[in-house]
């Protein structure tokens, strides 16, 4: 009998054969299916975990990516998922597989972003891996940070009429790898939202601290697909309105001539905001903590009981979008 490929299953549906084969223990009070794990440590403190892997070839392009830039970016991928769950980064550990063709000047300047962007979002370097690779370089990154107990964030807690708001803008990061593929130079601050992505990690704890967010997740595989994991996980439907996406400067000049790009702002991914749904009573709170925060905070749509995500165009149309997201094994 011919054996199943990995494409049929998918990324999310080989996850969830992992899954169905784990147990749990009284401490882990959420295990696999959210951006981080949550062990329950005292009376007042939690742990979130998580890990991810970068892999030259499927994750980064030497040829166009900066060391320094490539170790910044190592960790802001890892620390949005703690932003994600509205934690605090704590400590990061980094397992690396070095490649021959790689010196140590290029492994100096990975460790210097590496090292330099942990300080800056609070977190230290506490242990790691490092072995030789036969193939690409490959950096594995896992990263712990906290919560004050029950206030973490999950995927799972939107309810229906609460109110679908993403941060910053979307499509950057998808546009200027598209443009890297095709063999153009992407304006500067393009190509910063790709190889530099910013995790929100003040957003995503002001919004665990006030109770304002019902559930969170961030947008690295896409906003289809992460809202996707949003609803799947709250077991609810949303509607998303295209024109109140919101776009950088950078992205709507890109469009005339190419409005197909609109579809990278849908499911292009590594964005790294946070999307996150909060009941409709408190849209003038968030429209405060934007304000505070002097980030944009955009509604975007709203959740329902119908299941599902339908993203509408201004005449009530449905958008087609053709793809649904980043998935490591589609076809
Ligand atoms: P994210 O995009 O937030 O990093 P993923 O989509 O990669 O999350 O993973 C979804 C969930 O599945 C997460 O809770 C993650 O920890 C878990 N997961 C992914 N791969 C594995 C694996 N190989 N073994 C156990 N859990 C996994
Ligand atoms: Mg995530």
């Amino acid at each position: 009998m011919k054996k199943k490929g990995l494409s049929e299953l998918g990324e999310f549906g080989l996850i969830e054969r992992i899954r169905s084969q784990v147990g749990t223990t009284s401490s882990l009070r959420l295990g696999i299916g959210d951006d981080c794990s949550i062990q329950t440590i005292d009376g007042s403190l939690e742990i979130l975990t998580s890990t991810d892997l970068l892999i030259e070839g499927v994750h980064f392009n030497l040829s166009w990516t900066d060391l320094t830039q490539l170790g910044r970016k190592s960790v802001a991928v890892n620390v949005s998922d703690i932003a994600a769950m509205g934690g605090t980064p704590r400590s990061l550990y980094l397992g690396i597989a070095v490649p021959p063709n790689l010196s140590i000047e290029d492994l100096d300047l990975f460790i210097h972003g590496f090292v330099s962007a942990a300080k800056e979002y609070g977190a230290v370097l506490a242990g790691g891996d490092t072995c030789r690779s036969s193939g690409p370089l490959i950096i594995s990154v896992t990263v712990q940070g906290e919560v004050r107990q029950g206030r973490g964030v999950t995927r799972s807690g939107a309810d229906s009429g609460d109110l679908v708001f993403v941060s910053g803008s979307l499509g950057d990061s998808a546009l200027a790898l598209k443009l890297l593929q095709d063999g153009e130079q992407p304006a500067a601050e393009l190509a910063e939202r790709h190889h530099c992505p910013q995790a929100r990690v003040s957003l995503g704890c002001r919004l665990a601290e006030s109770g304002l967010a019902s559930a969170m997740i961030d947008v690295s595989d896409g906003l289809v697909a992460d809202l996707g994991h949003l609803i799947t996980a709250s077991a609810k439907g949303a509607i998303v309105q295209l024109e109140k996406i919101p776009l950088s400067p950078f992205f709507q000049n890109s469009l005339p001539g190419h409005l197909e790009r609109m579809e990278l702002a849908l499911t292009g991914g590594e964005d790294y905001e946070l999307l996150f749904t909060s009941a409709a009573q408190n849209e003038r709170n968030i429209e405060q903590l934007a304000d505070e925060l002097n980030l944009s905070l955009s509604c975007i749509g709203k959740i329902n009981d119908d299941g599902g995500l339908q993203v509408l165009q201004e005449d009530g149309s449905l958008y087609p979008y053709r793809h649904s997201g980043f998935d490591h094994f589609s076809k």
